[in-house]
């Protein structure tokens, strides 16, 4: 039972106060993270429906901390977004992604691409962060389509112009742009008129749910239909079971990644599973 202090709201709750001390600690300790080098990226393989190849693999990040453990990129990315280290990891984080995505496909094949996870956040300090990473990809001597951004409606709920200038940027240099989490939150078909996006991820609640003759399911489908009209291709996310992989097969879906096939790898598994596929 919550009992309301004085002023009506709760004055003291230990519960509250030790979360919000550990959220200070977080923050404090994230500010060091790049520079001590507790930060990694694991991969995860996307694979094509049709060819059963692995035709990219998805950057997800991973903080070891010496005292914390291993932090969950769900707690601490909205920590680092409030605190605004989320530009200085989002960089490193585009570094890290882009040398790998280039040494890959030198060995595994032209088409092979890496993707991104960015928050609204990065897009909304001015764009600072993106010039320069396009800028450096040009340094890199690297082209932009081993790179894909994974963004979220969210984003493009903002009617700033310079975000839809942005991703035109990004476009231009041959730059994907995927729709991540799509079916979730407000999502408006809208977004889909008036911004170029070459991706649609199916959520993983959506995945979770699909059975025959569930809603989810004829949602995806519908997702898929869409899609494919408007020259979009469709990856589904979350896949752990054969009879998910079935149905998604069933309805045309392009990729899907998951546990089903593989978890997101450290580089070197990742590496060694690309490796080993590529000699079937
Ligand atoms: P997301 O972009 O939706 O990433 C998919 C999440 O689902 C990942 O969680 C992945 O490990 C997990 N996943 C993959 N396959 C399966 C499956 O078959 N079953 C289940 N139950 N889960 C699966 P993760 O790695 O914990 O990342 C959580 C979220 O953190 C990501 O959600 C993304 O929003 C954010 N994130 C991760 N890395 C970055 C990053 O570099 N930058 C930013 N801005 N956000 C990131
Ligand atoms: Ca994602
Ligand atoms: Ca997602
Ligand atoms: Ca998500």
């Amino acid at each position: 039972a919550k009992r309301a202090g004085r002023n009506g709201y709760q004055a003291f709750n230990p519960e509250m106060q030790r979360a919000m001390s550990m959220r200070v600690r977080l923050s404090q300790a994230l500010r060091d993270a790049v520079q001590a080098g507790q930060l990694r990226l694991h991969y995860q393989p996307i694979v094509e429906l049709a060819s059963g190849r692995v035709r990219k693999a998805e950057a997800l990040l991973r903080w070891e901390h010496p005292e914390f453990g291993e932090v969950s990129p769900a707690a601490f990315i909205p920590i680092a977004e409030d605190c605004g280290s989320i530009h200085c990891i989002g960089d490193w984080v585009f570094e890290r992604a882009a040398c790998q995505a280039a040494r890959w496909r030198s060995r595994f094949g032209t088409d092979f691409q890496v993707s991104i996870n960015v928050s609204p956040r990065q897009f909304q300090a001015g764009g600072r962060d993106f010039g320069r990473w396009l800028e450096r990809l040009g340094e890199l001597g690297l082209d932009g389509s081993m790179l894909a951004l994974e963004i979220t409606e969210t984003l493009l709920m903002d009617t700033d112009q310079a975000i839809a200038d942005k991703l035109a940027q990004f476009r231009a240099a041959g730059v994907q742009i995927a729709l991540d989490d799509f079916g979730t939150g407000y999502s408006s078909l809208a977004y889909l008129k008036e911004f170029r996006i070459d991706y649609l991820k199916i959520d993983r609640t959506f995945v979770r749910d699909m059975t025959p003759d569930s809603k989810s399911f004829l949602l995806s489908e519908a997702i898929v239909t869409m899609a494919h009209r408007l020259g979009l291709k469709v990856i589904a996310e979350g896949v752990e079971t054969p009879q998910q992989y079935a149905l998604l097969e069933r309805i045309g879906c392009d990729y899907f990644q998951g546990y089903l096939f593989s978890r997101p790898l450290p580089e070197d598994a990742f590496e060694g599973l690309l490796r080993s596929a590529s000699c079937e």
